[in-house]
């Protein structure tokens, strides 16, 4: 089933949590799950059937001196069922390495938050066509440290960095040759987990361009922005994953 994210990253208030929960709790979407990561705030606030509820980040630690981090049981006592690491947001304004992503992928999974694991290229590195290596990369850091087996309780999330936040969304073809790379990649270890694993495409989607981007083989969802700031947009990008 196809998997839709709205990540609000610092935006948001309590009238948008109500907003959405009366919004998605008017509209029944079947065979399409939905996912809203508000900032930590907020979600507490955030309580619906209609949809799953995330965080934008966790601490790699389990607890104790670290100021202003949040752990991932922290997050499973509020509700978290996912949690984004390794956002390119959070790679460039925090310094988030390959290995900190790494273990905080281990410290959800520890804790049964599916991690939706945020790879992408920089402009220079599309640029370089060296691409393929930079996701390649990103993922064997957290394989070598979780194993290939924990991907069957993990969610990839391609987002290539120039199309985020930059209205410069990937063609469905330039998004539908990475997701597929990174199946095949996932594939060379254990073909079971990686045909069953769910790569969503994030990068400036709106309900105008989902249903393309959406259609391509080995894109199984979207990781959404901007757009969900706007529920009945991300209403519609959610009814756009619709098969
Ligand atoms: C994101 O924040 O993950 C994202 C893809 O943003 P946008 O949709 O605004 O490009």
């Amino acid at each position: 089933m196809p998997l839709v994210a709205g990540n609000w990253k610092m935006n948001g208030d309590v009238e948008l949590a109500e907003k959405m929960q009366q919004t998605f709790g008017a509209t029944s979407i079947e065979n399409v799950d939905i996912l809203i990561c508000p900032p930590f705030p907020y979600l507490s606030s955030l309580s619906s059937d209609s949809f799953a509820k995330g965080a934008q980040n966790l601490s790699q630690f389990a607890k104790g001196a670290h100021t202003g981090e949040v752990s991932a049981t922290m997050l499973a006592e509020v509700g978290c069922q996912y949690v984004l690491i390794g956002h390119s947001e959070r790679r460039q304004d925090n310094g988030e390495s390959d290995d900190v992503v790494a273990l905080k992928v281990q410290a959800a999974l520890e804790n049964k938050i599916i991690p939706v694991l945020c790879v992408g290229e920089t402009e220079a590195i599309r640029e370089s066509g060296d691409f393929l290596k930079c996701i390649a990369a990103q993922l064997d850091k957290v394989i070598a440290l979780v194993g290939i087996t924990q991907f069957a309780h993990m969610v990839v999330a391609y987002e290539p960095v120039w199309a985020i936040g930059t209205g410069k969304t990937a063609s469905p073809e330039q998004a539908q040759e990475v997701h597929k790379f990174i199946r095949q990649h996932l594939a060379g270890l254990n073909s079971e987990v990686a045909q069953g694993l769910r790569i969503l495409y994030g990068g400036s989607v709106k309900a105008a361009n989902a249903k393309e981007l959406f259609s391509q083989p080995d894109i199984d969802g979207g990781l959404i922005g901007g757009a969900s700031l706007d529920p009945q947009e991300f209403l519609n990008i959610c009814l756009a994953a619709k098969s």
